[in-house]
């Protein structure tokens, strides 16, 4: 039947974990893929001291979902993290901490309690456009214009009234700054208000008890090939997986290979950035580049790092968040070395230099030894969340939608000026594009 043929652009854990839903609700699922591996990024780099990891380093799902991932790469492959371990990064304990803290926290315990207090009152509804009015509703006006303002405007290098609200939900943990240790933080992550507030931050249901009672997923070392697991799956499930086949819009209508899809599929679900499926950036477009460094160190450093910490905004400082693995896989006992990751947001082709980056972590991390750095190229574009990007990105979907009114079209990729960012985000709006199409069909 017509109805039931669903494209999918992309064939990460967002289009596998939709296709695997609709394919056991009866549906004829083909999966296009521009590269010939699945994992988009979540998968991994080859860097001169073995492979990486390339961006996601927890995976935040519900139950189905997880059980889902299990039957495509197998349930041993992931540690689970639940409760207020499932963001482990944003639970740290400071008193361990041996390295050199320039986020701007609320030390103050006075003034702590000032900023839980305005939080825990303030019930209202998110803050759909600038991101001014989400940063005091969010964090009130003590921290809010006093810590959070500036460090957003840091962080994407532009000015608070520009910013749309989904800047605050983006790649950035600005609730370090309001909760400054592990016991505030778990406190927060215990509190369904306060989770659905700032860790759960677009309000999506069920709110409360972390990321909306989700699992945290951490990739085992000792995993098995992914890309031949997902290819054994899809043909014992019969989805269609295609590699090497990207998608385009030509015409104003998303094609493969020079044919549009809507001549062939009644629905399609998107999960790469609609920006990506441009031959050319859309004019106007304002982007910024993501570039990962790697730095292998010649001592674990155990408990004295979390698993990650942002350090953006000390104007002397160009990282944007360090990534320890260690802090992810407590099990990892006896690894020798320790990899960082470091995670440097700036202007397009303005790249920091290896060296660079060694002394910073260095000097952010006391007594570190970088034995070894390398630079990624990858060169990934993120768009700043800017009201004018988001205007843009708005259009360009409703034009695709315009130009082909019988083919639905959902659209799951990373938008930054939309909150839409983390795993749980992406990866939810693509299952929920399932859930539709399945309500829809029934
Ligand atoms: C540096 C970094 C660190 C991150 N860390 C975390 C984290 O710790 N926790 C977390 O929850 N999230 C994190 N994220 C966000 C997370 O990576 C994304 O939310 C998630 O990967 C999105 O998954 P997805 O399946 O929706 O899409 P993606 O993983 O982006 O996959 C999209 C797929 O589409 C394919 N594709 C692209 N263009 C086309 C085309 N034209 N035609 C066909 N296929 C195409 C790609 O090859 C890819 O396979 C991080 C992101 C970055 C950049």
């Amino acid at each position: 039947m017509m109805n039931k043929k669903i494209a999918i652009i992309g064939a990460s854990v967002g289009g596998l974990l939709a296709a695997a839903k609709l394919q056991k609700q009866g549906f004829e699922v083909t999966i296009f893929e521009k590269g010939n591996a699945v994992g988009g990024l979540f998968s991994e780099v080859k860097t001169p001291f073995g492979q990486q990891e390339l961006g996601m380093h927890v995976l935040y799902v519900n139950e189905e979902q997880r059980d889902f991932l299990g039957s495509i790469f197998g349930a041993n492959s992931f540690d689970i993290l639940k409760g207020t371990d499932v963001d482990i990064g944003g639970s740290y304990a400071f008193s361990k901490a041996n390295f050199k803290s320039i986020y701007p926290k609320i030390e103050n315990v006075e003034e702590q309690e000032l900023a839980f207090r305005e939080i825990l009152e303030n019930k209202s509804k998110p803050e759909k456009n600038s991101a001014l009015g989400e940063i005091t509703r969010r964090f009130g006006n003590f921290a809010g214009n006093q810590f959070v303002k500036p460090a957003l405007e840091k962080l994407w290098l532009a000015a608070a009234d520009e910013l749309s609200a989904g800047a605050l939900h983006c790649f950035f943990d600005l609730r370090r700054i309001v909760l400054a240790d592990k016991a505030n933080s778990d406190r927060l992550k215990q509190d369904s208000f306060l989770d659905s507030v700032i860790a759960n931050p677009l309000q999506e249901k069920p709110a409360g008890s972390v990321f909306g009672g989700r699992e945290g997923l951490v990739l085992k070392d000792e995993r098995k090939d992914f890309n031949l697991l997902a290819k054994e799956w899809a043909e014992k499930s019969g989805v269609q997986l295609k590699f090497s086949k990207p998608a385009e819009v030509l015409n104003g209508k998303i094609s493969i290979s020079g044919k549009a899809l809507s001549n062939d599929f009644h629905s399609c679900i998107v999960t790469t950035p609609t920006q990506t499926m441009f031959k050319e950036t859309p004019k106007g477009l304002d982007q910024l580049e993501l570039s990962i460094y790697y730095l292998k160190l010649q001592e674990k450093l155990g408990d004295s790092f979390p698993a990650y910490y942002m350090l953006c905004h000390d104007p002397s400082i160009k990282s944007s968040r360090i990534v320890n693995y260690e802090g992810y896989h407590k099990t990892k006992e006896n690894q020798v070395a320790t990899i960082l990751s470091v995670e440097v947001l700036h202007e397009i082709g303005q790249q920091v230099s290896v060296e660079e980056i060694k002394s910073e972590v260095a000097t952010v991390i006391k007594g570190v030894k970088v034995e070894e750095g390398h630079c990624f190229e990858r060169k990934l574009k993120v768009c700043r969340p800017t009201l004018k990007n988001a205007e843009m990105l708005d259009n360009l979907q409703l034009d695709l939608q315009k130009k082909s009114p019988n083919f639905q079209q959902y659209f799951s990729g990373m938008r930054t000026d939309a909150g839409v960012f983390f795993s749980h985000q992406t990866i939810g709006m693509a299952y929920e594009s399932a859930l539709e199409l399945i309500r829809k069909a029934s």
